[in-house]
């Protein structure tokens, strides 16, 4: 258990300037420029990171291509590889708190779901894949007898992975995890928003081991090292998470280079639909608001609309906004926090936007809605719950990314299904019933890669996570992450 006087001694500690990580060595950008550090709890400048350039990016891949060719690590016996990863994932233990604590300062989660979500996650998650490493078997494929047909996996070769800010750690280690398992080298690319916790475990990775050049991490701008990442001709696979936007550049990057295969995780509006009849709709009322406001909204699968039956809306309405405004919002490094910060300045204007726009559209605020803690020079927002909302809105139709929630009610199973399906996304949605049922057809009916009944949020690594439609086309975590991640190759033998 980690108590307050642990968190304060860490709080206020100074954070050195950072550079990349390239071929082991930590270095600056090829022209010495670097990017502040703001930090989203009072606004004020925390450190510098490298800056990078695409002579940055390229140097990186350059290394790990070096690093995959000459088999450093793909050849290493699988219980050398496996023994490294999970001494990797121990020292990420040992080390949570600071890990935890160096996140939140550079981008504002709150720390219950920091500890949880990024250095417990991210242990978790390299622990599962390192088990993997030395139970994955090729095949023998059932031909005539006079030939012999194997199917070996390998590994691709170089992977860059670009990653949001939200939950640098979590979903980080999902790419790392297995890419690195099966034998490739990996160029990361965070987000200029929250760089300095993966640049952590990357120095950790070498210190359990890890050959130099396997694991680069290359700080910068998206537009910079991410393009020139997206555009390399010695990038053989790009495993993305962030916005729809950034993820068609990437297609159309690798359409004009070198056809690189290309997996990427986009945003949601996820419908969090809450029939009369679920089974406790206080407990949903809980979760619902939970599900929308932890970190801020700053969820991909947040349930950011929530769908509810007429019968119920205006009693439901009134628990969830009760369980909102019990949240206490502010200094993410307060074990009493509920939701800690918006990540950045922009985040928190377009947030309000969409509360300005939702309100001039026709719908009505009937919780929360504007900037709060402004003193602390920190970019804090209260939870916001809109009725009124309807399916043609912008509020129900874009995704926000911040604590904004849209109310629509609905009359019939059907009149949900249709509401719930009419967005461009398909990341996630929630069920609330106690028919079974219904249940079932719900599941079946709603277009997402992810559907949580009767609770919200919170699956493991064993399941994947990944969405259809435009939220996207490559699942993070389970086992099916590493068909992404390796090369199907027959041999055919004449006997
Ligand atoms: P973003 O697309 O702006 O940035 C994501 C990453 O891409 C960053 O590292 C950024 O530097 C990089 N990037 C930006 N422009 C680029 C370019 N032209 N070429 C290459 N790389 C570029 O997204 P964000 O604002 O960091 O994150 C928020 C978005 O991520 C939301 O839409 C959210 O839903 C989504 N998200 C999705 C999931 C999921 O699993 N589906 C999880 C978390 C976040």
């Amino acid at each position: 258990m980690v108590d307050q006087a642990q968190i304060d001694a860490l709080r206020h500690l100074p954070v050195p300037p950072k550079g990349h990580l390239i071929d082991g060595v930590v270095c600056a950008a090829e022209n010495g420029r670097t990017l502040d550090v703001i930090s989203p709890l009072n606004g004020s400048v925390l450190t510098t990171i490298a800056a990078g350039t695409r002579a940055d990016a390229d140097r990186a891949v350059a290394s790990a291509r070096a690093a995959f060719e000459d088999g450093r690590w793909r050849r290493m016996p699988p219980q050398q590889r496996k023994k490294i990863m999970l001494k990797w994932a121990d020292l990420i233990d040992k080390e949570a708190l600071e890990l935890a604590v160096l996140g939140i300062r550079d981008n504002g989660t709150e720390i219950g779901m920091a500890l949880r979500a990024e250095p417990g996650s991210a242990s978790g998650t390299l622990r599962y894949y390192a088990e993997c490493i030395d139970k994955l078997y090729g095949e023998i494929a059932p031909t005539a007898s006079e030939f012999l047909g194997l199917v070996h996996h390998e590994p691709v070769g170089v992977v860059a992975a670009i990653v949001p800010w939200n939950f640098p750690l979590m979903i980080g280690t999902w790419k790392l995890g297995p890419a690195l398992a099966v034998g490739n080298s990996v160029v990361m690319k965070p987000s200029e928003m929250a760089s300095l916790t993966l640049l952590r475990i990357a120095e950790l990775a070498l210190e359990a081991g890890m050959p130099p050049g396997v694991f680069n991490v290359v700080t910068g701008e998206g537009a910079e090292v991410g393009a020139a990442l997206a555009e390399s001709m010695d990038v053989d696979v790009i495993v993305f998470t962030g916005s729809g936007g950034t993820g068609r550049r990437l297609l159309q990057a690798s359409a004009a280079s070198n056809l690189k295969r290309c997996y990427l995780e986009l945003g949601g509006k996820s419908a969090n639909i809450v029939f009369a009849d679920a089974p406790n709709l206080k407990d949903a009322a809980k979760v619902s608001a939970a599900g929308i406001f932890r970190n801020s909204g700053q969820v991909c699968v947040a349930g950011s609309r929530l769908l509810v039956e007429r019968s119920i809306h205006d009693a439901f309405v009134e628990e969830l906004a009760k369980a909102a405004s019990a949240m206490k919002i502010g200094d993410p490094l307060d074990l009493g926090t509920g939701a800690g910060a918006i990540n950045n300045a922009a985040q928190l204007d377009r947030n309000l936007e969409f509360v300005a726009t939702a309100q001039a559209e026709g719908g009505k605020v009937v919780q929360g809605g504007k900037r709060i803690l402004a003193e602390t020079g920190g970019y804090f927002m209260e939870p916001t719950i809109v009725t009124n909302v309807a399916p043609g809105h912008t509020l129900a139709q874009n995704e926000v990314f911040g604590p904004v929630l849209a109310v629509t009610a609905f009359d019939t199973e059907e009149d949900a299904v249709r509401l719930a399906n009419s967005t461009e996304f398909g990341l996630a949605g929630g069920v609330w019933t106690s028919d079974l049922s219904r249940a079932h057809r719900m599941i079946h009916a709603m277009r997402t890669g992810v559907v949580h009944v009767n609770t919200y949020g919170g699956p493991d690594v064993t399941v994947p996570m990944g969405g259809t439609k435009q939220s996207g086309n490559g699942h993070d975590k389970s086992l099916h992450a590493f068909d992404k991640f390796m090369n199907l190759k027959t041999a055919w033998i004449k006997l």
